[in-house]
């Protein structure tokens, strides 16, 4: 049997989750109507996350056993790749003997990547357009699936809630737009109430609603991108409206910055949890109640941060993340490049949780600006440096054109002065020397058609 561990203020947060885990509602729903395993993965994760460091490594790597073992046995794209023995995969399991995977791979062996099995795993298709607009098709198993639901209650016990409490969203996604109908729109309707905003539509009567139903419906939970909360809490500011019962603000999808951080836990009056996942994935990683980094899924997936010799980076050291899907047999995601960078924490939370922390997810890695000579800079160093230089600029983005030029888009109330240019300019050249950079002065910063805010975009080839 394995250890688990629990301290008083822990039991707190699993009484919230398991009082709702065991509601007749909601297993009712799940377990008789649906069939599905969601409780029972739930259930599991609120007592795998305190297994000591040495059984929840010996979980994982069963898991990552079984999984190799399947890909190089029923996949056809693994099985003409590996020579070996599967069963000593098993075992041993060895991610070194595997290539990496990216989507221009996926895209050209869609067929070539699916278990045999798919049907008997319940496969769908999925799609990401990613934020290059570029989409990417996939399938994902039914087990995948439960397991993403599975984290996502469980990381409502992190914020000391559940999923069942009035909450908010202001997204822009247009598949998450759409209204449930039918029976989950009745129990959405009932039992959980969710009001959705878009963030396509941002002014002030947009902003009062959003103000009134926190207000008024009493939301716990808000849910957004960085930058469109940002232009929410500013507002909230200036009207000086207060929301207590808020517990929590969910920030997802985009970089937070440490300043937003900040705003919005003042602005809002609640702790800010930022959460990092993606389509192909689900939940990979999410803050806890005590914020000391993001908690992986380790439970879900197996994440590795390479440098660009493709060797593991040191804690601290950003790297390129690479992620293989633990749960996902019907088309496995081994070693898949992602596309954004983080680093390891590389020590415990004091939460006594054992699933590993990010330190940070640092921007998209076609995000990073490069010169001719090889300099680079993520997308962080744009944010710091315009603050730095005028904080009185209200938004930006960099676009890259080539090796040689970038233009920088202002959103100023007023143009910078003749010093403020010659030190933005310097700062940007004591980084990319071989670039050149021309401002010029815009109304507003276009969105992407998800309706996220880039700060760097990019003409050339990643
Ligand atoms: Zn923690």
């Amino acid at each position: 049997m394995a250890e688990v561990k629990l301290g008083s203020r822990n039991i707190a947060y699993n009484m919230v989750a398991m009082s709702f885990l065991s509601s007749v509602f909601f297993k009712g729903y799940h377990v008789w109507i649906k069939r599905d395993r969601i409780c029972q993965y739930a259930d599991s994760l609120l007592k795998t996350q305190y297994l000591s460091p040495e059984a929840m490594a010996e979980l994982r790597r069963k898991k990552l056993g079984e999984l190799l073992c399947q890909a190089v046995t029923a996949v056809p794209y693994y099985r003409e790749r590996f020579s070996g023995d599967p069963e000593r995969l098993r075992k041993d399991p060895d991610l070194s003997q595997f290539g990496l995977l990216d989507k221009s791979i996926i895209r050209a062996n869609y067929e070539a990547l699916q278990h045999r099995d798919i049907a008997a795993m319940g496969a769908e298709k999925n799609s990401t357009s990613g934020s290059t607009g570029e989409s990417l098709f996939f399938l994902i198993s039914r087990k995948q699936h439960w397991m993403c639901d599975a984290e996502y209650f469980r990381s409502y016990s992190w914020i000391g809630t559940t999923p069942l409490v009035p909450q908010g969203t202001l997204w822009g996604a247009r598949f998450d737009n759409l209204p449930e109908t039918g029976f989950k729109g009745f129990m959405r309707d009932h039992f959980k109430p969710f009001y959705f905003f878009s963030s396509y539509d941002l002014t002030e009567e947009k902003l009062e609603l959003i103000c009134r139903t926190i207000r008024e419906k009493k939301l716990e939970v808000f849910t957004s991108y960085p930058s469109p909360l940002e232009h929410l809490a500013k507002f909230v500011k200036t009207r000086g409206y207060n929301f207590p019962s808020l517990k929590g603000i969910i920030t997802s999808s985009e970089q937070l910055f440490p300043y937003q951080r900040e705003m919005f836990g003042q602005v809002f009056g609640c702790p800010v949890f930022n959460r990092y996942g993606s389509r192909e994935f689900g939940f990979i990683a999410h803050e806890c109640e005590k914020h000391e980094g993001l908690h992986i899924s380790a439970e879900h997936v197996w994440v590795e941060i390479l440098n660009d010799a493709l060797q593991p980076c040191k804690p601290g050291e950003i790297g390129d993340l690479y992620i293989t899907d633990l749960d996902n047999y019907a088309m496995p995601f081994i070693r898949y490049r992602i596309g954004d960078r983080a680093s390891w924490k590389g020590i415990d939370c004091s939460c006594g949780r054992s699933l590993p922390l990010l330190e940070q997810i640092d921007g998209r890695s076609f995000e990073l600006v490069r010169d001719r000579s090889g300099h680079a800079v993520s997308g962080t160093f744009w944010t710091l440096v315009t603050r730095f230089v005028a904080p009185e600029i209200i938004a930006f983005q960099l676009h890259q054109k080539t090796l040689d030029e970038a233009e920088l888009l202002l959103v100023s109330p007023q143009k910078l002065s003749g010093p403020q240019e010659k030190l933005l300019q310097e700062k940007i050249v004591e980084k990319l020397p071989d670039l050149q950079i021309s401002i010029r002065y815009v109304d507003e910063i276009p969105l992407t058609r998800s309706g996220k805010k880039r700060f760097v975009t990019s003409d050339l080839e990643r």
